[in-house]
């Protein structure tokens, strides 16, 4: 069994024209760096979930992604980030939802799975949690750089009503309004970030953590932590991670229903995974992608959007990142 890392960095209407050399170097050399580092996990023996944990954490690190230091920000100008983990050997899970000063929520997700009784922690249990487990903390404007504040004024001042899925205006959850025909602004090219992997011995693990959607109503949480819908892995089947407009991910179970199709319809991964993307998620206007690996050691990176940052790596091999189709 050779091991395979595969992360993500966001889908959406990421525009080539908006997009300049410089920018799109960065974000390939972000994506490389972050899959060498998980292939590095894999290759010196380590968990599926070591990998996608550490891999997750860098992303959280990194301020192109919409997680961590340089999440998106709420209606109230504040921060409310989510994350999860599951470990496909044991089902076993972790998630925190609506945290603003825990500086790795995915550290925090982590924690759950394996030093609490529960699975799912929210607001100021989830950070008495972390500050218990002595993760680090930090004062909420950690997270916040002038490009998300710009980017909230800009939401604020041209659709008041409308929550928007970072880097593709036109996938707004407005209240049952029509979107917009134009995405909103040139450079929303940030994104919600997550990695699947299997180690050598054949275990699957996922991880997802985001800022959540432009100007969501305080208290709002998407996908992202709630397993089956943005977080999933099963060693009899696949590993997931998505990204996307989080409340139709909710409404799919997303995540989950790959690993059902695999395991009931008997569908591989590729066309499970295509078949929740491109066929499923569209009858609802579910924007976004996910990423996901099975036991095997495939990989699928389906997204129904113009373009999703995404990259992955074998054990030996060169890591392979990329933004469009
Ligand atoms: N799925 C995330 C959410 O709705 C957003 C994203 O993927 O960028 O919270």
């Amino acid at each position: 069994m050779t091991p395979v890392i595969a992360i993500h960095g966001g889908a959406g209407a990421i525009s080539r024209a908006d997009m300049s050399a410089e920018k799109e170097q960065e974000y390939q050399q972000a994506l490389r760096r972050i899959v060498e580092a998980g292939q590095a996990v894999l290759a010196a023996g380590g968990s599926a979930m070591d990998a996608v944990t550490e891999a997750v954490r860098l992303l959280e690190d990194c301020p192109l992604f919409n997680a961590g230091h340089g999440a998106v920000l709420t209606s109230a100008a504040t921060h409310e980030l989510d994350a999860s983990v599951m470990d496909g050997a044991t089902l076993r899970t972790g998630a925190v939802a609506m945290v603003d000063c825990v500086r790795n929520p995915i550290l925090a997700a982590r924690r759950v799975m394996e030093q609490s009784k529960h699975v799912l922690f929210v607001g100021e249990g989830a950070v008495a949690f972390a500050r218990e487990q002595g993760l680090e903390l930090v004062d909420p404007s950690y997270f916040t750089t002038e490009a998300r504040r710009q980017q909230l004024e800009r939401v604020q001042r041209e659709h008041p009503d409308a929550a928007v899925l970072d880097h593709d205006g036109q996938a707004i959850v407005s209240r049952g309004q029509p979107a917009p025909a134009d995405p909103l602004d040139a450079d929303r090219k940030f994104g919600t970030v997550g990695a699947v992997a299997v180690d050598a011995r054949g275990n699957l693990a996922a991880a997802t953590s985001t800022g959540g959607i432009t100007n969501k109503q305080v208290g709002r949480v998407g996908d992202s932590p709630l397993i089956g819908a943005g977080c999933y892995a099963n060693n009899r089947t696949c590993a997931i991670s998505a990204t996307g407009t989080g409340e139709m991910f909710i409404r799919m179970v997303a995540a989950y229903d790959v690993s059902a199709r695999m395991e009931y319809l008997g569908e591989s991964l590729a066309q499970a995974a295509d078949c929740v993307v491109n066929k499923k998620l569209p009858t609802i206007d579910g924007k976004g992608g996910l990423i996901a690996v099975d036991a095997q050691g495939n990989v699928a990176l389906p997204f129904n959007t113009e373009g999703m940052y995404r990259g992955y790596g074998r054990v030996g091999e060169d890591a392979v990142v990329a933004i469009y189709r």
